[in-house]
This record gives C-alpha cells, sequence and structure tokens, in this order.
C-alpha cells in the first residue's frame, strides 16, 4: 500500500485539529495553501566542464505571523510535495512556538555527497540570485535543514551581500564568525533533548533508568543523542543512512560522534553490533528518536513499535495513516512540531543579534530560548489533556488559533 506523502499527512493532521476546535472554512481556505511557490531552474557548470541543471524550490507557505522562515534541504529525493509539506510544519512550529515568523522551506534536487565542495558552492550561490527577491531579512530567511549546513548559509549570506550590501540576517545557522549564534548548531538536537526529558518527567520515569534508540546521526540526531546521554538517557542504538549500531549496555556517543567526523558516516564502527534502520525502529526500548528523514514509521511496522515515548526530531518521520496505531498502543509521541523547534527558536535569536549588532554568550542563548520551548511543551500537553487528543493534534490546536488570530487581526484586504 502506498504511504501518504508529507503533504498528505500534513493536511491530514491539519484536518483533524481544525474539526476539533471547529475551525471556521475562511482559515482553513487560508491556512491550507501556500501563499506563494518558486521552482528555479539553475545550469550549474560541473567540475568535468559540462553542464547540469538542478532543479531548486522554495515555498513560502504563510507571511501571517511574520516573515516566512525555514530551512534548505539538498537531497536527492527532494521534490515540491515534499517542500509544501516542509513549510506548511514550519508555519505551525513557529506559530506553535510564538516567533514573529510565518513559514517557509526550500531545496534542490540533488546528492550532495556525490557533489564536490566546489560544485555545492556553485549551485548554492546560483539558487541564491535565482532567488534574490524572494529572500530578505524582512521577507523569507532561509536554514540549513538536510545536506546542508552552516557552509551553504555562508555561501548564501556572501553572494546575498554581494547584490544587495551586508545582511546578515538575510539567513540564519550561519558560522560564527559570520554572524552566527552560538548555540545554534546544537539548537535543534537540544530542543529535541530538552522535549525529550519534560515527557520522561510526565511519563514519571527516572533518566538514568530509560533507555533510547536514535535514528539519524546527522546534525539532530547525533546532539540529541549526546546531549541525551549527557542527562543519564542510555543512548542504546544509533543509525545513520548506512546502518544501525546496538549496544544493549549504552553506546559511548561522543566516541561515535569523533568517529563519523573523521570517517563522514557510521559505516565501519565497531562499538556496536550491527542493525538495520528498520530494526532499530521496532527495538525494545523506552524512548524512540527518529531524526533523520520523513515516513519511517508506517502502517507496516507501527504495530510492532516498542517504545512507549517517541520524539521526533525528524520532521514527518511518521505517517499520518500509522498514527491512529501509535495512538492506540498508548505511546505519547511529542510531534516534530514541537520537538525539533530549538533549531529555528535559536535561529530567531540569530536573526535578532544580527539585525542589533549585539551578540550574546551561548549561556544566554540558552536561557532565552529553555522557557519558549518549555512552555510550548506545557501548553501542548494541556491541550492534549483537555481534548484527549494526540499531542500532534494538540499542538496543531496551539498552532491554529494562534494563526487564526493573526488573520482576523490583519482584518480585511
Ligand atoms: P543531516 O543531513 O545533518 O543528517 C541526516 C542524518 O540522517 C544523517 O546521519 C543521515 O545519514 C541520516 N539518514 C539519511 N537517510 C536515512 C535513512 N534512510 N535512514 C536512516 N538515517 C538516514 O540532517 P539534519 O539537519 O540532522 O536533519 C534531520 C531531520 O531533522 C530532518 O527531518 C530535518 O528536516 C529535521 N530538522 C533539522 C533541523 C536543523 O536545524 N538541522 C531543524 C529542524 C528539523
Amino acid at each position: 500500500m502506498e504511504k501518504p506523502s508529507p503533504l498528505d499527512s500534513m493536511i491530514a493532521r491539519f484536518n483533524e485539529a481544525a474539526d476539533i476546535i471547529n475551525l471556521d472554512q475562511r482559515y482553513r481556505d487560508i491556512i491550507s495553501v501556500p501563499e506563494r511557490v518558486v521552482t528555479v531552474n539553475l545550469p550549474v557548470k560541473l567540475d568535468d566542464g559540462s553542464t547540469r541543471v538542478f532543479e531548486g524550490y522554495r515555498v513560502i507557505h504563510s507571511t501571517v505571523m511574520g516573515p516566512s522562515k525555514g530551512g534548505i534541504r539538498y537531497a536527492p529525493f527532494v521534490d515540491l510535495d515534499e517542500v509544501k509539506a516542509l513549510a506548511g510544519w514550519m508555519t505551525f512550529k513557529c506559530a506553535l512556538v510564538g516567533l514573529p515568523y510565518g513559514g517557509a522551506k526550500g531545496g534542490i534536487t540533488l546528492n550532495p555527497k556525490v557533489r564536490s565542495i566546489d560544485e555545492l558552492e556553485r549551485i548554492t550561490r546560483s539558487y541564491t540570485r535565482a532567488l534574490k527577491d524572494v529572500f530578505g531579512e524582512d521577507s523569507d530567511i532561509p536554514a540549513p535543514d538536510m545536506g546542508t549546513s552552516n557552509r551553504e548559509m555562508a555561501w548564501i549570506f556572501h553572494e546575498y551581500s554581494r547584490i544587495y550590501g551586508y545582511t546578515p540576517g538575510v539567513v540564519t545557522g550561519k558560522p560564527l564568525h559570520l554572524g552566527g549564534s552560538k548555540g545554534r548548531v546544537a539548537a535543534t538536537g537540544w530542543g529535541t533533548m530538552l522535549a525529550t526529558m519534560q515527557a520522561i518527567e510526565k511519563m514519571n520515569w527516572e533518566p538514568e533508568k530509560s533507555s533510547c534508540a536514535v535514528q539519524g546521526f546527522g546534525n539532530v540526531g547525533s546532539w540529541a543523542a549526546k546531549l541525551l546521554a549527557d542527562q543519564g538517557v542510555k543512548i542504546v542504538a544509533i543509525s545513520d543512512h548506512t546502518g544501525g549500531y546496538y549496544n544493549k549496555e549504552g553506546l559511548k556517543v561522543r566516541e561515535a560522534v569523533a568517529y563519523v567526523k573523521e570517517h563522514g558516516t557510521l559505516e565501519g564502527y565497531t562499538g556496536g553490533e550491527r542493525i538495520t534502520n528498520e530494526e532499530l525502529i521496532t527495538l525494545d526500548v523506552d524512548i524512540l528518536v527518529p531524526a533523520a528523514i520523513e515516513n519511517v514509521i508506517t502502517i507496516e511496522n507501527a504495530e510492532q513499535i516498542q517504545a512507549k515515548l517517541i520524539v521526533e526530531g525528524a520532521n514527518g518521520p511518521i505517517a499520518s495513516d500509522a498514527d491512529k496505531i501509535v495512538d492506540e498502543k498508548g505511546i505519547l509521541v511529542v510531534p516534530d512540531i514541537l520537538a525539533n523547534a530549538g533549531g529555528v527558536s535559536v535561529s530567531y535569536l540569530e536573526w535578532v543579534q544580527n539585525r542589533r549588532g549585539h551578540y550574546y554568550p551561548e549561556e544566554e542563548i540558552r536561557e532565552k530560548t529553555a522557557p519558549i520551548l518549555m512552555d510550548a511543551f506545557e501548553r501542548v500537553y494541556q491541550t492534549h489533556k483537555k481534548y484527549k487528543c494526540s499531542m500532534r493534534i494538540a499542538a496543531y490546536v496551539q498552532a491554529i488559533e494562534r494563526l487564526a488570530t493573526g488573520i482576523d487581526l490583519e482584518g480585511n484586504f
């Protein structure tokens, strides 16, 4: 059976939440479609002298709450529907957390692993030039996502500033030396750790007695695993696209991080028994943190999940048609738009710092961000109790209520 696409999943959950609060059709019509969709075709010279045209996208889902904000993804499977879903999730995430941003997302269909650094730079600069009238510190602000990092953000910042003059606030997730924020690299995984710790408290568990499997060992997964291990949680399994590693007694996460730094992937790591990504999802653990890609939990494997708590570091790891199975099993799911909101929250502070020309120490970043995230968690948890719905639908309810208020306050135009 075909899995629902990320866009189908987003719309299904939006509708479920909208039904709970009897959302007027007017808001549904506005919120359920993106404001603007841009497709660009980028002819780029490759290292071998040939030219290849890369397809890229930028979807502005909503600007009701402020300039649109959202990452840029480089992956071979990127397509317009996926980018539309990711853009919508950004709208809900920013509204839920209460940031003064709307939502957007961008992507280029390419495999960054087979492109040289020079090629990636030419592609990124070309994408920036093509979107120079879309990006802007008061209009649309990109950030890293899967397959991109502070390196690509530096290129975007530089290319954009060549056209319009020094504009560090046009993009977040930049390197520290170019106006980046302290704490941004770890921010998403740090937020995922905070959400996990709050959920552990709600479950009345002890961190030291809780075991956890983390899928994906890139930016989000590796930081979440490291910071959860620092809190005493036993990380028994990790994985990346090359496969997974399991050790019942707990893995040495810092060692694994150092291994990936040296080798690029976990391939060949000897700190645990080799398992597949599919096996990782159904391991006998307390907590599962999917932090890689969409749709890894589906109606095919949801029934076999043994974890009692799932914290979605990745966007959309559970396909919407598997929600019911997961809920009926009594698994508490901390949804993506809450569990990975740490990244955009610190991005917001990066943007504030860029605009003020005044930079905060890391401690201050954490002190400013933690209450925002923890308050969002508590609101979602209370809404989940109030409506007797999943935390995911509760998060959408919270976000939709804010968006509807914003739409009302904007008036008629
Ligand atoms: P990344 O590129 O740094 O890492 C992705 C990781 O997933 C890598 O370890 C990769 O090997 C692994 N992976 C890829 N395909 C896989 C597969 N089929 N099975 C298992 N592992 C696989 O990306 P990231 O920035 O860590 O993003 C991960 C997820 O978190 C994405 O869903 C992204 O949208 C979301 N997210 C990222 C941020 C951020 O600040 N980076 C913020 C919010 C949400």
